[in-house]
């Protein structure tokens, strides 16, 4: 096996997701967000082992992600799309029975016209300046819109990870200014609002990080789990170099293991100086350059010959390894890429 090895654990995922879940009060739904392809853990994986958990709403980001989360989940469970009607969105949102969280009077107008009595929901915008109506435009649609089939009304917090962040209360009130007395189900937090406490909870929470083991949840179990092959072990004499640009010197002799997995797999080059990979507990120190599809550690110290290290793991979670790399675990998540060997596990 000379691909690295990622391992997806369900059952600490669904574990998460009912930890969120149980931080809201009963008549409270929590949703699942499974968008940039379950936050690239596999969204049809993902959704599936959620769906069996309980969770019934899932959101995405745009029309072209559903296919795979109503694939694995069937007819039935609501798919929602962050990004609203688009045009040429609408084959999608019929066929796939998508739920539009439409953004605009012209996106609401597209769709009322496109699919009659199709369900949808309306993003509001508190203050992020991002994605949803302005509380203008919501005002001259509200009666309209509520007299179609709306389901759901929401909004984004931009600074819910910030918990004294004065943006918070200031986008609640906004929020309760814009639906208080519509009758609809509303929906306002993602996990850093889960966090915030009741006021910020409303009908239906859409945690997405928090479930796949990042902060700012940080009781979360870790789901997902690195090891990377062994593909060469060489001996290095003192004042020898190691890598591109030989940025590392050996101060003594010293063991290099070269192992499989790089930049490409979204082990970004920024984060070499700080991080180890592990053989069990045993941290052993990245030298050198982080290559494309490579990565050289220094295993002196080692009693024995690893046939792999582990990089995402118990002592190193993906928050560390954001911060080494100046992001956040999000990006981490997302940008680990394709050329892993999947392995779903439930235990
Ligand atoms: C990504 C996203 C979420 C989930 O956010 P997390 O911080 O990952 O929990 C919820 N709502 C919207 C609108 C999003 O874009």
């Amino acid at each position: 096996m000379a691909t690295a090895t990622l391992t997806i654990d369900l059952a600490a995922l669904t574990e998460n997701w009912r930890a969120l879940d149980a931080m809201t009060g009963s008549g409270v739904e929590t949703a699942a967000v499974v968008k940039a392809n379950g936050y690239g853990l596999g969204s049809g994986r993902v959704a599936r082992a959620l769906a069996a958990a309980g969770a019934r709403r899932f959101f995405v980001a745009a029309c072209e992600e559903a296919a795979a989360v109503r694939e694995a989940l069937g007819p039935g469970p609501e798919i929602c799309v962050f990004s609203g009607h688009m045009s040429g969105d609408t084959d999608m949102i019929h066929d796939l029975q998508l739920v539009p969280m439409l953004n605009s009077i012209d996106q609401m107008l597209r769709h009322v016209e496109a699919l009659p009595g199709h369900p949808f929901g309306v993003q509001l915008d508190t203050g992020m300046n991002r994605l949803g109506m302005e509380p203008a435009e919501w005002a001259a649609l509200r009666e309209i819109a509520l007299a179609q089939n709306i389901q759901l009304i929401m909004s984004h917090l931009a600074c819910a990870d910030e918990p004294d962040h004065p943006m918070n209360t200031q986008q609640l009130l906004a929020f309760r200014e814009m639906t208080d007395g519509c009758g609809v189900p509303r929906s306002f937090s993602a996990t850093g609002g889960i966090l915030l406490g009741p006021d910020y909870h409303f009908d239906v929470t859409r945690p997405g990080i928090g479930m796949y083991g990042g902060l700012p949840f940080e009781q979360a179990r870790a789901v997902a789990h690195i090891s990377l092959p062994v593909v060469q072990i060489r001996e290095v004499e003192a004042g020898e170099t190691v890598g591109y640009s030989n940025t590392w010197t050996a101060a003594r002799p010293s063991r290099i293991a070269t192992v499989s997995a790089g930049y490409a797999d979204g082990i970004h080059r920024a984060m070499g100086p700080k991080t180890f990979v592990y053989q069990g507990d045993v941290a052993c120190p990245v030298v050198g350059r982080i290559s494309m599809d490579l990565i050289t550690v220094d295993v002196t110290h080692l009693a024995d010959t690893p046939k792999e290290l582990d990089l995402l793991n118990a002592h190193q979670t993906v928050d560390m390894l954001a911060d080494n790399a100046g992001t956040i675990g999000y990006e981490i998540l997302t940008s680990l890429g394709a050329r892993y060997r999947r392995r779903y596990v439930s235990a």
